[in-house]
Formats: structure tokens, sequence, C-alpha cells
């Protein structure tokens, strides 16, 4: 293994994984540490932790444990992965856990840039924009759980870090590969622990790559790479994205609520594919896991006969208005985890009826179907649309599956997917 990554969360982490798979790495995508050695011959590893809002302490002590991990399999360099909006609090935990993994790896300098150009996160100056504004003016500073007051990321990461924190900027960076190399030696020269990276475009984030060849520890979102796998000499091949030949029946399960999704729905609705949906609002307070276990045992009933014929389409997506009345009536935590309770239980069920090709539609759904059918490790394949993979989950039983997170995919995702998916399979 040539890569070792860690990312903070799990759509984080498959992002990742397919910018590195569209730059001509063979790409394994693990939900927490594994337990096993790798099984398949790969060259990158990304372990997806949930570390990004848990306390520092526990983020620190899982990524170290994914870093152990990564280090017995042979990784030669890490790549610690967070959000494109440096998602942080003032205690981390993106400065704590750079901060173990560099003495854990006795590496006295590292960057830190969450530049990904492709989704319209730059860097100038040091300070990060997403899209036209300033990360402070973008929405991200009412985050609940992570709000970003200052799009200055120096001053940011200066906040979280005990090293100190230095600029590559852009004046560098247009004066290429060579010019960073020898700005990365001097702010290490002058006790520069940790420095923010400008990057504008694509080619500043290909620029980066070769002055980072020999960085023990890189920190960065998903966007710094697409300049690495260069560095081992790879580029861009079919053959990186390549995954086994897909069988078994096709299934989506939907539990986001995202614009995007609710569109996706209505769009397989509208061309008369088999849809079948949990309406929470039926269900009674004081009997809902009774309910959930009845309406599984319906929506089972009904998707057998027609597997065979093509994919099926379970799902919970609602609009707001809806959305908001089963919170009011339920809870908002409440109902959240009984829909992906009812979501986990039904994709056990229809994986038993030979479901192997998944398309699951949501964030916080993708985590409790991938948990309930048993999925350890993914191979990352071709692209469905930008940041949502196929990938192929190896160990029994194995199959197929996209996790596409709330606003990602174009109307006709669902059936697109499975096109792709027969399309591109070898
Ligand atoms: P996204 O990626 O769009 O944010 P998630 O799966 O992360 O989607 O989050 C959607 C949340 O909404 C999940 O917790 C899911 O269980 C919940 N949910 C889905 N449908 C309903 C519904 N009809 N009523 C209440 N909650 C729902």
């Amino acid at each position: 293994m040539k890569l070792g990554c860690i990312a903070d969360d799990f759509t984080g982490a498959t992002d990742l994984a397919n910018n590195l798979v569209r730059s001509g790495m063979r790409v394994m995508q693990t939900f927490g540490v594994p337990t096993e050695p790798l099984s398949t011959e790969v060259d990158a590893v990304v372990v997806a932790l949930k570390s990004r809002t848990i306390p520092a302490q526990q983020a620190v002590a899982q990524s170290l444990a994914a870093l152990k991990w990564l280090q017995a399999q042979g990784a030669g360099q890490i790549y610690f992965k967070y959000c494109s909006t440096f998602d942080s609090t003032p205690e981390g935990n993106i400065g704590p856990v750079t901060e173990a993994l560099m003495d854990a790896l006795a590496c006295n300098f590292t960057i830190a840039t969450p530049a990904f150009p492709d989704n319209g996160r730059t860097v100038f100056k040091g300070y990060l924009f997403a899209g036209a504004v300033l990360l402070n003016e973008s929405g991200m500073q009412n985050h609940p759980l992570t709000p970003m007051t200052d799009a200055n990321l120096v001053r940011v990461m200066q906040a979280q870090t005990q090293r100190k924190v230095g600029l590559i900027d852009h004046t560098v960076m247009a004066r290429g590969s060579q010019a960073i190399a020898e700005k990365i030696k001097q702010l290490a020269s002058e006790g520069v622990g940790v420095a923010i990276v400008d990057a504008t475009s694509n080619q500043d984030l290909q620029t980066l790559g070769p002055a980072l060849k020999d960085m023990a520890l890189v920190t960065a979102g998903s966007g710094v790479a697409i300049g690495l796998p260069g560095n081992w000499g790879l580029q861009s091949s079919a053959q990186a994205s390549a995954l086994p030949k897909a069988q078994g029946h096709q299934a989506i399960v939907s539990g986001s609520c995202s614009l995007a999704t609710q569109g996706q729905v209505a769009h397989y609705k509208s061309l008369g594919l088999p849809s079948w949906q949990f309406k929470p609002l039926d269900w009674s307070p004081s009997e809902v896991p009774q309910q959930i276990q009845a309406d599984v045992t319906k929506a089972l009933a009904w998707a057998k006969p027609l597997l065979s014929q093509g994919p099926v389409l379970i799902y919970a997506t609602t609009d707001a208005d809806t959305l908001q009345q089963v919170q009011a009536k339920f809870g908002r935590e409440q109902a959240g985890e009984w829909m992906e309770s009812a979501l986990a239980q039904v994709s056990a069920g229809l994986q038993a009826l030979g479901v192997k090709q998944w398309v699951i539609a949501g964030g916080e759904t993708s985590g409790a179907c991938v948990q309930a059918l048993n999925i350890a490790q993914m191979q990352i394949g071709v692209q469905i649309d930008p940041g949502v993979p196929w990938c192929f989950a190896p160990q029994h039983p194995a199959g197929h599956l996209t996790l596409k997170s709330g606003n990602f995919g174009t109307p006709d995702f669902f059936t697109k997917a499975f096109q792709i998916l027969n399309e591109a399979a070898v």
C-alpha cells in the first residue's frame, strides 16, 4: 500500500477515495479501524472514522489506532482527510489529530488545506471561500455542531494547535513545485509546524503534489488527493476503477430528505418503476417498534415477487412539511433513529432475498444500512456523479453499493446508477 488515509467521516472518506481512484489509484475504504489485515491488493486505503465532532481525546485515540493499522499494512505516506469547509471547533478536532499524527510519525512539518476547487472551495491568502463568499458568510457560521465564524485558516488552525502555523500563499504556488518545496524548507527552519496552503484551481493542487512527495503526513480536504498519485508514477486509468461484474437483485433504499433526493424519488416514480413508502405519520407513539416491524414485513413481502424484474425502491424520503410533522410527533432525534432502524431492517431483509446491488441515499441512512449489511470494507469503482462512486464489498455476502449523501446526484441518479454499473463492470 502506498497511501494510508484517515477520514473524519464516512461520506467524506468516499469523496477522498473517489478522487484517488480518478487519479489512478486502486482504493479500498474501510468503516472504522479494521481488525484484520487488508483483504485485497490496493494502492491506497481510506479508513473512515466518525471523529469530526466527538471529544478531541477520542478523535486522537481513534486516529492513532487507524494510523497503527495503516502502518502495519505498509503505508508509506499518511493523509488525514477533513471537510472542505474545515469543520471544527476552537478545540479541534483537526488541530489535535494533526499534532498527534505528527508526533507518532516524528514529522516536524505538514500542510493543511481544505481547497477543493471542483466543489467551489478555494483558499486565497489563507482565507477559505465557499463558492463566491467567505466561509463565515456561507451559512457555515450557523452550523449546529461546528459553526465556522472565521475564514482565516491560519488563525483557525492556530487556535487548535500548539505548533506554529504558517502560510504558503498564492505567490509561491504560482512559481511552481520547486518553489513550494523551498518554501516548505524555509518555514520548517523558522519553526513553523503546519502551513495552510493557498489553492484556487486544480492546477494549484497538481503543482502542490510533487512538493509533498517526502512528507510523512499530509492533511487536507479531498482536493489535494488529485496531485498525489503522480508521485508514484500513477496516471488516471480505467483499470483503477475496475470492479467485478455485478450480480444479484437490485434495490434502492432512501432515507435522505434533501431536495436532490426528493427529486430523484419523484423522477424514479414518474418512470412507473416500483416503489414502497414508509409513512411514519401513521405510527402511534406507544407502539412504534412493533409498527416498524410490521411495515418492514409488508415492504419485504411487496418487494419479493418484483426483485426478479429489476430494481425496487423502498423509501422514507419526504418533503419538508411532512418531515416537520413527523418530527413534531416523535421528536427530531427519535424520528431519525426510528427511520434509520426501519431502513436498516429492510436492507437486511432485502439482502436475505438476494439483493446484491445497492443504491443507498442519505449520509446517516448509509451508516445504518452499511452496518446492517455487515459491510466492513469496500473497493472504490467508477464515478456515477461527482463525489459518488460505485463500490464493491468483497466480503461475504459480497455486493456492489453506492452511498449517496443528501444533495448529490442528478434527478435520474437511481436508474443511471444501475446502468453505469452494468456498463462499467469487467
Ligand atoms: P442526508 O444525506 O440527505 O442528510 P441522512 O440519511 O443523513 O440524509 O439524514 C436523513 C435523516 O432523516 C435520517 O436520520 C432519516 O432517518 C430521517 N428521515 C428520513 N425520512 C424521514 C421521515 N419520513 N420522517 C422523519 N425522519 C425521516
